[in-house]
């Protein structure tokens, strides 16, 4: 250590001062703690919060959101979170509540201040009529829960998320709706534009086989057919039967692309796809959010990629 870090001179006071003030604690005011279930609404949540709010992510976005670890080090965030923005839909029923619990926060329980599930503003599709039972297979009894894949539905995510970011941080209530109102145009943007490329496609070219049926809302979007899915039930894996089914089917109806995300299985997707001379189209499952990505870019990206395959 040299002697004048020892005793600085006191015209480096005010530096020194400034130093402190830098690694200190970010002032109380500036941020609203925010904890998303998925990145898809970190990425909402950044866009609608601003330097307003500090996001963290949950899940990781390659992983299929059905089936998050819950490893403990998502206990802290949770714990410290202002406002958790969750799916809902029971999307994440089978790892969240434990974190919930074990976060020992209680705003951020269900009917708390700080929570807030998405699904509650969304339009549903897929809403099962009639009795559930565990035949079925993973069927979500409110709705399909995957409706982040349309920008339709993330305006009104959007919208009740800057509403509600306003009730808990007032102070900067018009920044929030002032991003939302922003982010909302270039959302209905995307959503325009991609539809109106795909509505140029043959109704053949507009149908597909998936994996999970977990791209409902993105067809709807994009006016996509989904004939048929190989899993014979969601989350059950395919059998042999049903495959022969699918393949079938595509032969039938001449369907020659099978669509689904990176995190499903693929062997049975590609054998269905060789045997009708088509092809396998993989889909990012969510936003890189730890890696700046935000939610416009990462769903043009899937529409653009959808759209070169179908139009091949
Ligand atoms: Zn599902």
């Amino acid at each position: 250590m040299t002697r004048s870090m020892r005793c600085p001179p006191a015209r480096w006071l005010p530096a020194l001062m400034l130093g402190v003030y830098l690694l200190g604690p970010a002032p109380a005011a500036a941020e609203l703690r925010v904890v998303a279930t998925l990145p898809d609404l970190a990425a909402l949540a950044a866009a609608v919060g601003g330097d307003d709010v500090e996001v963290t992510a949950l899940a990781p976005p390659n992983q299929d959101p059905h089936y998050v670890d819950p490893r403990p080090n998502l206990i802290l965030p949770l714990n410290r979170a202002d406002l958790l923005i969750v799916n809902g839909l029971e999307l994440e029923v089978g790892w969240l509540p434990p974190l919930q619990v074990a976060a020992r926060n209680g705003r951020i329980q269900a009917g708390g201040s700080g929570y807030f599930d998405a699904s509650a503003v969304v339009r549903r599709l897929e809403v099962p009529t009639g009795k559930i039972d565990r035949a079925m297979g993973d069927v979500h009894p409110g709705g399909n829960p995957h409706f982040l894949y349309d920008p339709r539905q993330a305006r009104r995510v959007v919208a009740a998320l800057a509403a509600h970011m306003g009730r808990l941080d007032p102070g900067n209530a018009a920044d929030y709706a002032r991003r939302a109102a922003a982010f909302d145009a270039r959302l209905a943007a995307l959503a325009g534009r991609q539809a109106a490329r795909f509505g140029a496609l043959s109704a053949a070219q507009r149908r597909v086989v998936t994996y999970h049926a977990s791209l409902t809302y993105l067809f709807d979007w994009l006016d996509v057919e989904a004939v048929q899915t190989v899993e014979p039930r969601p989350g059950i894996p395919p059998t042999p039967a049903h495959t022969a089914q699918v393949l079938s089917t595509m032969k039938a109806r001449d369907v020659r692309r099978v669509v689904q995300e990176s995190f499903y299985p693929r062997k049975t997707s590609e054998t269905l796809a060789r045997l009708v001379d088509g092809a396998v189209v993989v889909l990012p499952g969510s936003t890189r959010f730890d890696e700046g990505e935000g939610y416009l870019t990462h769903m043009n990206d899937i529409a653009e990629r959808l759209y070169d395959a179908l139009a091949k």
